[in-house]
This record gives structure tokens, C-alpha cells and sequence, in this order.
């Protein structure tokens, strides 16, 4: 018989932070953690094209729904939507780093604009967001901090030195941060996700795309719901004994 005091959303009562959540990866994250109940703030510059859509979830799951215009490369952009955030929920008990974009070239055509856009984006962005909600979780003595590298920044990429540099570097920021609050009850972990289908792999030639594909074990590309479910595992208590960690989720491309 069901235990009638048993809550089976794993996230009930929980307040989450998502970066890039209006569209791909962050937008199923959105959506799974409000499925499970959470309270979501998301930052992007844009709101999700079925930000009502996800709203009424939010309330029929129990949670709640709220978008802020953000551009997490920028330091007062980030102090001030994660201000809001905190305000509004009262305290945030996990924060996904998510936002990222590509700027791709090989290295000797690389002007600095596209190496500086990509560092601030997908690495500036992950310092700036971090810095203001591990303040704050610090003082909670409790957080998860989720992270959203690449394979990439694991194996490198041709053409993506900027790219690969900035997953790389979280990887590092990461596990320095780790470190620096896991003694006060904060845990921060890696997402490693390979190739996923969204937006940003949609502009990959179709010969590329076969290429890769078959250099996937599991023999079939991701979907950003295959992201979303490991990033509720780091969020969740599921994980409460993993820190440091990096998890890809590829398919079994770079084991
Ligand atoms: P996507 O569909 O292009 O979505 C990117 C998200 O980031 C959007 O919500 C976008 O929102 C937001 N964003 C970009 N720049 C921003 C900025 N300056 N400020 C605030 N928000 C910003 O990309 P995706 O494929 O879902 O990728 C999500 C994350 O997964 C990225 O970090 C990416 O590097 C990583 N990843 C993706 C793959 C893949 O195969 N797709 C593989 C490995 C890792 P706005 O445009 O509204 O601001």
C-alpha cells in the first residue's frame, strides 16, 4: 500500500535557478524540474516561446514559474537577476549554469570578438552566476550548484578551440569551487552532455552529423530530456553524496 505521506516529486518545495532556459537543454530542464514539483526561476535574454504553457505546469505541479531577462556574461546583469531570485524565493536550493553558445573557426581564423564572446557566455558567465548563489547558499549551509560543460571540453574539438577552453574551464572552476564550499554543506558538479539535439547542433552539416553519430556507442543522438534527467539527479537529493563529479551524458562518444 502507498505510504499516504510520501511525496513522489523529488523536487517539492524546492527552488531552482536555470541559466538558458528558454529554449533547449534548459528549457527540458525547466520543464522536468517543474514536473517534480520545484519553484523555477530561469535567466535568458529571451522568455521560452511557451513560457504559459510551462506556467500552468508549474501550478498544477505545485511549483511556480518566473523568467528574468539576463545576459549572464554580464556581471550587474547576473548580481541583479539573482537578487531578484533569492528575493523572490525566499532561498534557492540549486542552481543550473546552463546558458552557452558556439562561435565556431579554426583557431588561425579566430578573430578575439568570437574567443571573448564564447569565454564570457559559457565561462564568465558560470564564475558570475556561482559567485552570487554560492554567497547566498553559503549562509544556507546547503545547495547544489549543476554546472553544463561539454565532451568537448573533455576530449577537444577541432574548430572549437574557444568552445572546448570554456567547458574546459568549467570543468576547473568547478572542481576548485567544490572544494571551496563542500564544508559548508554545498555540492557542485558537471554536466558533460555530448550530442544532444537542439538549436545549437542543428547547423551541423548533415555528413558531420552521420559522423558523429556513429561514434556513439548507444547508437542514437540525445535528446535535451536525457540532459534534464541527469541534471535533476545532481540537483536532487538523490545525489546529496556526489560532489566534484563530472557526468557525461553522450551516449558512451567519449568513454
Ligand atoms: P541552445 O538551444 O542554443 O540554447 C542556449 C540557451 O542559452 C538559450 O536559452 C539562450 O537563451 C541561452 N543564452 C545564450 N547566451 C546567453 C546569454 N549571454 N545570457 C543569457 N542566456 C544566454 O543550446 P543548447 O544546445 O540547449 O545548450 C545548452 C548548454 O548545453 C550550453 O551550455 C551548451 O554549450 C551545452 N551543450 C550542448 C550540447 C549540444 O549538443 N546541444 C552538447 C554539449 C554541451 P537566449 O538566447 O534567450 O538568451
Amino acid at each position: 500500500m502507498a505510504n499516504p505521506g510520501y511525496d513522489s516529486r523529488l523536487l517539492a518545495g524546492r527552488s531552482v535557478l536555470v541559466t538558458g532556459g528558454s529554449r533547449g537543454i534548459g528549457r527540458a530542464m525547466v520543464e522536468r524540474f517543474l514536473r517534480e514539483g520545484a519553484r523555477v526561476w530561469y535567466l535568458s535574454r529571451n522568455r521560452a516561446e511557451d513560457h504559459h504553457e510551462l506556467a500552468l505546469l508549474a501550478a498544477e505541479r505545485g511549483g511556480a514559474l518566473a523568467h528574468h531577462a539576463c545576459d549572464v556574461s554580464n556581471e550587474v546583469s547576473v548580481e541583479a537577476a539573482v537578487e531578484k531570485a533569492i528575493a523572490e524565493s525566499g532561498g534557492l536550493d540549486a542552481a543550473v549554469n546552463n546558458a552557452g553558445i558556439t562561435r565556431d573557426g579554426l583557431v588561425f581564423r579566430m578573430s578575439l570578438e568570437d574567443w571573448n564572446a564564447v569565454l564570457g557566455a559559457n565561462l564568465t558567465s558560470v564564475f558570475l552566476v556561482s559567485r552570487a548563489v554560492a554567497r547566498h547558499m553559503i549562509k544556507r549551509r546547503a545547495g547544489s550548484i549543476v554546472n553544463v560543460s561539454s565532451v568537448v571540453g573533455l576530449t577537444g574539438n577541432g574548430g572549437q578551440t574557444n568552445y572546448a577552453a570554456s567547458k574546459a574551464g568549467v570543468v576547473g572552476f568547478s572542481k576548485s569551487l567544490a572544494r571551496e564550499v563542500a564544508g559548508r554543506g554545498v555540492r557542485v558538479n558537471v554536466l558533460a552532455p555530448g550530442y544532444i539535439d537542439t538549436a545549437m547542433t542543428e547547423a551541423i552539416p548533415e555528413q558531420a552529423k552521420e559522423a558523429l553519430k556513429s561514434r556513439i556507442p548507444l547508437g542514437r543522438t540525445g535528446s535535451p530530456e536525457d540532459v534534464a534527467a541527469a541534471a535533476l539527479f545532481l540537483v536532487s537529493d538523490l545525489s546529496a553524496y556526489v560532489t566534484g563529479e563530472v557526468l557525461k551524458v553522450d551516449g558512451g562518444m567519449a568513454m
